[in-house]
């Protein structure tokens, strides 16, 4: 099957904020993250989006976390998962710490937000100039390809003049993030609006949080892009029944078959997305 039949499945394992008591499946420790990440990437996903967790089980932007976490991932030699991390993982971080991580465990990919909203009703998601020109910078230094969160229709702009700079370079990957209270409402009719904003040779993923989860997914399909799916976004597997990350990314897999294409292997999206190992 040629790469254009091929979807990338990213596993979303943890996230910043979900606490435990919502779902006990949320893995915190490296232990965990990296055990998950191993099982999900068997599943079917050829990528795995990392956010760390301290000891209280908040979101903490520690080098060494995510060095840990990395490197027990790694020990798996038969695993080759794509390493994509968070760059947004602690609200109290400030821009330098945000980064620091990437030069010390060079990621093939990490998440670039391409601007800053009320994240409600926790606060400001903030992604000003100030941090996302140095982010690019760094990251277009040390190989790592941005993933552009786009979490409303605005970002787009602002992924454009940061291309116009020479900060990001094209083709571009996005992440559609829809539904986040203070972005883009999780809507089909949303998804369209910014699929059809997409710059020609781009490539891109989406989700929608909580209840959207499965619209969105299917839409994503029809619409020829990769897919997003596990418990940093949604902790549900349907009404009533509590998630794990594996059966997010085993839903994932079967509806990718159904569709009759099939989820990319790592080496696959590293073709895909222009990766440079
Ligand atoms: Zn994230």
């Amino acid at each position: 099957m040629s790469l254009e039949n091929k979807v990338i499945i990213t596993a979303a394992l943890t996230g910043a904020m979900t606490p435990k008591d919502l779902n006990p499946n949320i893995p915190l420790t490296p232990e965990e993250i990296a055990e998950d990440a191993y099982q999900c990437w068997k599943a079917g996903a050829a990528a795995v989006h990392l956010h760390m967790r301290d000891d209280k089980g908040l979101g903490t932007m520690d080098k060494e976390k995510f060095k840990k976490t990395i490197d027990l991932i790694k020990e798996r030699k038969d695993c080759d998962v794509v390493i994509n991390c968070t760059t947004s993982g602690d609200s109290r971080a400030g821009y330098e710490e945000r980064m620091a991580h990437l030069e010390y465990v060079k990621p093939e990919l990490a998440s670039f937000d391409a601007g800053s909203f009320n994240w409600m009703p926790f606060g400001i998601f903030d992604n000003a100039p100030q941090f996302l020109d140095p982010l690019g910078r760094k990251m277009k230094e040390l190989s790592v390809k941005p993933e552009l969160e786009i979490f409303d229709s605005g970002f787009m702009n602002i992924v454009k003049y940061y291309v116009k700079q020479g900060v990001l370079e094209t083709p571009c990957h996005y992440q559609f993030v829809l539904g986040v209270l203070g972005g883009m409402e999780a809507s089909v009719k949303n998804l369209q609006f910014l699929y059809e904003m997409l710059p020609e040779g781009s490539t891109w993923s989406a989700f929608g949080l909580g209840k959207q989860h499965m619209p969105i997914l299917y839409a994503t399909l029809a619409l020829g892009g990769h897919i997003r799916v596990g418990l940093e976004d949604n902790v549900y597997y349907n009404k009533g029944t509590l998630a794990t990350n594996v059966m997010l990314v085993k839903r994932a897999a079967r509806a990718i078959h159904e569709f009759g294409k099939e989820p990319a292997a790592p080496d696959e999206a590293r073709q895909i997305l222009g990766l440079k190992r």
